[in-house]
């Protein structure tokens, strides 16, 4: 019974780092691998479904097609600090 155990855990483990490597293999974001502009994305509900870290996208210009790992999404902007009040400004110090 162990060794169907050992067995199955190496089986599982392969099929996670073969998995691991074609998800690192694709192209990342939005721009298209051949031509560098802006592809379109290809809506498939159960594509999205199924895979929401994937993405079927199309290159208008030169045609490419296929599956890109999903752009992460844009991070906030940094809000600007606000000054400080006169009120709240440290003092002088006395000399
Ligand atoms: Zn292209």
């Amino acid at each position: 019974m162990l060794v169907v155990v050992v067995l199955l855990a190496t089986v599982l483990m392969r099929v996670a780092i073969v998995l691991a490597v074609a998800y690192l293999l694709l192209p990342r974001g939005s721009l298209c691998p051949h031509c560098g502009i802006e592809m379109v994305a290809l809506r498939n509900r159960f594509f999205d479904r199924l895979l929401p870290a994937l993405q079927r996208r199309w290159c208008i210009e030169c045609g490419w097609d296929g599956i890109v790992r999903r752009p992460p999404p844009p991070r906030a902007v940094p809000t600007r600090r606000r000054t400080p009040s006169p009120r709240f400004a440290p003092r002088p110090t006395l000399r």
